[in-house]
């Protein structure tokens, strides 16, 4: 389990812990509420019922404790779910969201034994290993509803300061959404690695057909020698987007927004990709009002017309045309990069802004390309606070259109 969960388990349930034992302990050997403490009393002492863990943990605990409506207030606003048990394993306290988790009731949770009411077996077991063992247990579990969740679940027993069980504690944190970036994350190591693969592989074979003799063939040598500089190539794009696409999350490529020409960056564009559009011999048209202005960043709106006309030309058939047009709605400019290629099928339109998903694999990776351009896009776009629109019908090309706010 992520470290940082387990800390905040450990901190969570000892806070709760603390708590909840003063309490019990109050109520059990009916001690009186003990008084504030002075430096809490003081009205002039400016950290007065302000709380610094590992300071004045001492104090915050008789707060709490000469406060039941805080501790309420805690409990009550906590994601993480709370079940508390006494020593004859019935529910003493179980807060809104441990109710939500556990898809029971309070008032029909209180007083029943945990067996009645805590219907998955992992969490059935943990709780069974802390009343065995008398130790802390900690675990993941995952729960199926309308969609899945995955909890980590921090079980202990409850103790009093002379040591003796007053009862059990259950934590659970949802950290599905944690689950998922890892997940996210190892996914994305996977596809760059064999992304990254293909082209060494292909270098590799060929330096070893050189190696092997080819190297004096005069007449095929130089053809090899091109295949590796191509796969070189491509080896270098996929790099330069991976770096890239990490630079744009994590906030360092877009660091402030500046009113920017969306024509100029079109024409900027379109003479980038000058030689490959000719190459093609497909069109390229900017037809924007010369003071549209947008709020972005310069070089990343540049970055995303570069992406979304080198697409429009890669899928554009030979002699295609591509149209790039801007509009004025209020507030906002769009700015369509229309062309007349295969389009996309619409169950595909959602995925294409994904690292790595292409509509057909192998053909679209014989178009050249990383499959991490729209995803750069996407981020880009974001990052300027504009949106992403893909309108497009198989057979009839596609429009992206990405609206900005005008400056
Ligand atoms: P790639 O480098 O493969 O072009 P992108 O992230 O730019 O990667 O695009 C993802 C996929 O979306 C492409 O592989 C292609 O299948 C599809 N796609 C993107 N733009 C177009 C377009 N203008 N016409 C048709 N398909 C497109």
């Amino acid at each position: 389990m992520n470290p940082w969960v387990i800390l905040l388990l450990g901190a969570v349930s000892g806070i709760v812990l603390g708590v909840v034992a003063t309490r019990s302990l109050r109520k059990t050997r009916d001690l009186p509420v003990p008084s504030i403490p002075e430096t809490l009393a003081s009205t002039t002492d400016p950290l007065r019922g302000i709380f610094i863990p590992g300071r004045n943990f001492p104090e915050m605990l008789e707060r709490l404790g000469s406060d039941e409506n805080l501790l309420d207030v805690i409990l009550n606003g906590m994601h993480e779910g709370v079940l508390i048990l006494n020593p004859a394993d019935r529910i003493v306290l179980l807060n809104p969201s441990a109710s939500r988790i556990l898809g029971v009731k309070e008032e029909e949770a209180l007083g029943k034994n945990y067996l009645e009411v805590v219907r998955h077996p992992g969490l059935v077991d943990l709780l069974a290993l802390v009343k065995r063992d008398g130790k802390s247990q900690s675990g993941e579990i995952e729960m199926s509803g309308v969609e899945e969740r995955v909890f980590a679940v921090n079980a202990d027993g409850l103790r009093s300061k002379e040591g003796v069980t007053i009862g059990s504690i259950v934590v659970l944190a949802d950290i599905t959404s944690v689950k998922r970036l890892v997940k996210m994350r190892a996914d994305f190591v996977a596809n760059v690695t064999h992304e990254l693969k293909t082209p060494l592989t292909a270098i590799l074979g060929y330096v070893e057909t050189l190696t092997d003799g080819a190297i004096d063939d005069a007449k095929n040598r130089k053809s090899f020698l091109q295949k590796i500089e191509a796969q070189s190539q491509r080896l270098n794009e996929l790099i330069t987007d991976v770096l890239e696409l990490s630079r744009i999350e994590s906030g360092r490529y877009i660091e402030s927004l500046e009113p920017v020409s969306v024509r100029k960056t079109c024409q900027l564009a379109h003479d980038l990709l000058r030689s490959k559009a000719e190459v093609r011999k497909v069109s390229v048209e900017c037809d924007i009002a010369e003071d549209f202005m947008v709020l972005a960043h310069e070089e990343g709106l540049l970055r995303v017309g570069v992406n979304l006309l080198d697409n429009a030309i890669k899928y554009s058939p030979e002699g295609g045309e591509v149209k790039v047009t801007a509009e004025r709605d209020g507030e906002q400019i769009a700015m369509s990069v229309k062309d007349k290629g295969p389009g996309i099928p619409l169950e595909s339109q959602s995925r294409i802004f994904e690292r790595f998903y292409r509509v057909e694999a192998s053909r679209n990776r014989r178009a050249g390309g990383t499959g991490l351009g729209l995803a750069i896009v996407k981020h880009l776009v974001e990052r300027m606070n504009g949106e992403v629109i893909v309108e497009s019908r198989e057979g009839k090309g596609s429009t992206f259109t990405i609206v900005l706010p005008a400056a």
